[in-house]
């Protein structure tokens, strides 16, 4: 019997959900990730059921020296976990709301979507990010940019409690009074602490909002970018934008007035009345016809709809960093690099307009990185993972080197996509920050049951 069987074996007898070698049939099924180019490949993978589950997890393995890696829905997976134990949370789900103190108390296996409908019911929304269909912890401990994060914030800052199963074995609360450096680390320090059983978030009363998407063709990719990239400086911190250019596959599922087409989409969200969001998105209306135009009054509980993000696994490939303020001069070097005459293997560049409250910190402060950027930007490969070791880095490297002036040095944990490039790992978060993250780490995981970090 190996190391690996033998903890296989003891586990077995010690957990209540399912304990998986390699060999065995469901394996594959308990560690696929939403991004299906990374295989992981623990040497044990064990579905969590209950808060018991993890302590049992934690004392097996920091008894065998053994290292211990989260997988929730794996839409943060960039490199595939080999040997150890990998533990799932999927099965850890459910979310109740607490009314009258507005906060959604939430299972670490829970994704957004569930939080957002459970919420709407009471006319309440979770601060999330574009797309429902991402887990909610492995959201909050990067800090989390939404949809709304220039008038709410990092989606962390609303993070009210965790509850936390640490190297010893023992759960722990992290709060504003309990363990508050835990509590600190865990909004936006993201990983290498333990294994985060619950989460407390507060919400926001909002039901409805201003919102939705408009779409360009080719030819008023130009004039609707730089519009953007001027009108942005403009908007009061109640409206949140972003655009992205297109280049859709000529596919059934994609709606016939863009399919096969490169096309610029306009997100738009305002917190307030109708006319105000009507009269504040009238300079993009006017810079040319949109080939598809839905930005109306919308539920808030429809917040997804606003980025569409596709929700089935497949492939994924992205670069993403932040930007400091962008002008005219950088609009002109990146359609020079990206534009619709341009053959390119990239399915989307996205940047996203932050400000306004993503550089509050919370009065007590929190770890997330990326408090004094004014943009995002990603890059989203065609789904070939063929591309995905050499040419795509290589292709976006060649549009990025003009845009060196805007990028800033620091980025966001949820942007560094696996810590591929050097250096990205100690750019996600301030120096003092990763200094104080490490601490925290050496504190609650001496012996780093919970290894964290760049590829070795
Ligand atoms: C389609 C798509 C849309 C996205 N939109 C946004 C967005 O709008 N804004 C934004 O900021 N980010 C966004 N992201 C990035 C996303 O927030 C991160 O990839 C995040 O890590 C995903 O978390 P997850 O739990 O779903 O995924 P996983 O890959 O399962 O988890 C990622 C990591 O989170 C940690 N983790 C998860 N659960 C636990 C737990 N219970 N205990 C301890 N650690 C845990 C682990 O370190 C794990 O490796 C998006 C990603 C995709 C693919």
């Amino acid at each position: 019997m190996t190391p690996a069987d033998e903890l296989t074996a003891q586990l077995r007898t010690q957990v209540a959900g399912p304990v998986l070698g390699p060999g065995d049939d469901d394996f594959a099924t308990e560690v696929a990730a939403q991004n299906t180019a990374v295989l992981h490949v623990p040497d044990v993978a064990v579905g969590l059921t209950s808060e018991a589950d993890a302590v049992a997890v934690v004392n097996a393995a920091a008894a065998s020296g053994t290292p211990v890696r989260v997988l929730a829905t794996g839409h943060g997976s960039a490199t595939p976990v080999t040997g150890g134990i990998l533990v799932t949370t999927s099965r850890l789900t459910g979310v109740t709301i607490d009314v009258e103190n507005r906060v959604a108390h939430i299972a670490a296996g829970t994704r957004w979507r569930e939080v957002i409908e459970a919420a709407a019911e009471h006319g309440l929304a979770p601060i999330c990010g574009a797309s429902d269909n991402v887990g909610t912890i492995g959201y909050i401990v990067g800090g989390g940019l939404g949809p709304l994060a220039r008038t709410f914030g990092f989606s962390s800052d609303w993070a009210r409690g965790f509850r936390v199963v640490t190297a010893d074995g023992s759960v722990v609360s992290a709060n504003a009074t309990e363990n508050p450096d835990l509590f600190w680390a865990l909004r936006g320090g993201k990983g290498g602490f333990g294994i985060v059983t619950s989460m407390d978030f507060e919400l926001v009363e909002l039901s409805t909002l201003y919102g939705g998407s408009l779409f360009f063709d080719a030819e008023h990719i130009a004039s609707v970018f730089t519009t953007w990239v001027e009108w942005t400086q403009t908007l009061p911190e109640e409206a949140t934008s972003s655009v992205v250019i297109l280049r859709l596959p000529p596919l059934p599922f994609i709606p016939e007035p863009l399919r096969g087409k490169t096309v610029l989409s306009l997100r738009f969200a305002y917190i307030g009345d109708q006319a105000e969001g009507e009269r504040l998105l009238e300079p993009i209306r006017a810079v040319a016809p949109a080939l598809i135009d839905a930005v109306a009054e919308m539920q808030a509980a429809q917040i997804a709809t606003i980025h569409n993000d596709p929700t089935d696994p497949g492939p994924g490939w992205d670069r993403g960093m932040l930007l400091n303020q962008i002008d005219n001069d950088f609009a002109a070097a990146l359609l020079e690099g990206v534009g619709p005459d341009k053959e390119l293997p990239v399915v989307a560049i996205e940047l996203r307009h932050l400000g306004g409250a993503t550089k509050r910190d919370v009065p007590e402060g929190s770890a997330v990185g990326g408090r004094n950027a004014d943009y995002t930007l990603i890059f989203i490969g065609v789904p070939d993972p063929s591309l995905f070791d050499t040419v795509l880095p290589k292709v976006v490297d060649g549009v990025l080197a003009p845009l060196a002036p805007w990028i800033s040095p620091e980025t966001n944990v949820n942007y560094a996509g696996g810590f591929f490039i050097p250096g990205s790992y100690d750019a996600s978060w301030p120096a003092d920050t990763l200094t104080r993250l490490n601490a925290v780490r050496a504190t609650y995981d001496p012996n780093t049951v919970f290894p964290y970090g760049p590829p070795a």
